[in-house]
């Protein structure tokens, strides 16, 4: 059996991951970023910046990548891997609000920031909505709604039950959702393009590629992946507070729809908010308000029949 080894640096290790992402595996070896199996050849790709051939197409496959040996491998959490001076960039930036919250849709939003916007939205007080209170949010995202192109998804409780009854794990309906979001952007801004876009990672990149290979179009091109991307770049920051602003109006308008403010969250309050309401108005209310799989609903349900 063959083998060639390569060493990349990382926007090329993408490169590389979003080329094979139809054939990557489930089985991820420690250390590694993907495994993909193509009929004739395995690749296995490495944090280190590695990647590996194996099998009787190794050589042929290996070549398609040329042999960029590379004195500096990409290493350390994926914030390092990004270009220089990236938050002076002019970059989409997307992220999602209510993936843990019982009540209310998840809203995923995608917002450009261009660099000569950046010192603007400073002004605005644009930061890391986990430290701005909601009222706050509430204030900046109206000033932001008109300022940056952005894009909304909202997935509403009956859309997203039925999909997560179908089998969808959250994971792809989000990484749907972001692909969308941020095709919409890039639509509504060209043919100005940014310099390069970045997800609010909730999932390693090539799963995010294998949940969004049957979308229509998907994009691919100069999409980098952070945790704390709000950290990292304003229009992750701007996204966040925009989406954060849709999940509370989204809740407001439902709570009076049931006459009950909802709580946010997934915790005990939430139980005994969503038993109330089993009491005043029966448990089907629920596939409208919730995401009903949470095991809150059990839990409601056994405190409203006590
Ligand atoms: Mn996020």
């Amino acid at each position: 059996m063959a083998n060639a080894v390569l060493k990349v640096q990382a926007p090329q290790l993408r490169e590389i991951q979003s080329h094979y992402a139809p054939f990557i595996t489930d089985k991820t070896p420690p250390g590694g970023v993907f495994t993909a199996k193509l009929p004739n050849c395995t690749i296995t790709a490495y944090k280190s910046g590695k990647v590996l051939f194996q099998g009787n197409g190794a050589e042929q496959e290996a070549q398609r990548w040329g042999t960029t040996e590379s004195s500096a491998p990409a290493k350390g959490p994926s914030a390092s891997s990004l270009p220089a001076n990236f938050h002076l960039k002019s970059v989409i930036g997307s992220d999602e609000v209510g993936t843990g919250d019982f009540f209310g849709p998840i809203t995923v939003v995608a917002a450009y920031v261009s660099k000569e916007q950046i010192p603007l939205l400073k002004e605005l007080g644009v930061r890391d909505s986990k430290d701005l209170k909601d009222p706050k949010i509430i204030e900046i995202a109206r000033q932001l709604l008109h300022i940056v192109p952005y894009s909304l998804i909202i997935l509403h409780n009956p859309k997203y039950n039925d999909l997560q009854k179908s089998g969808m794990s959250q994971g792809k309906m989000k990484a749907i959702l972001h692909n969308k979001a941020i095709q919409n952007v890039l639509n509504k801004i060209a043919p100005e393009e940014p310099e390069a876009i970045l997800i609010d990672q909730f999932v390693e990149g090539p799963t995010y590629y294998k949940h969004v290979a049957q979308q229509k179009e998907v994009v691919k091109k100069n999409v980098f992946f952070s945790t704390k991307g709000e950290s990292i770049h304003l229009s992750v920051a701007a996204a966040s507070i925009i989406a954060r602003y849709a999940f509370l109006r989204e809740m407001d308008k439902l709570g009076k729809k049931v006459g009950v403010e909802l709580p946010k969250g997934a915790g005990k309050h939430v139980d005994i908010a969503a038993a109330k309401i089993i009491q005043s108005q029966g448990t089907d209310v629920l596939k409208d308000l919730t995401k009903h799989h949470f095991a809150n609903t059990e839990k409601a349900i056994r405190l409203a029949h006590k």
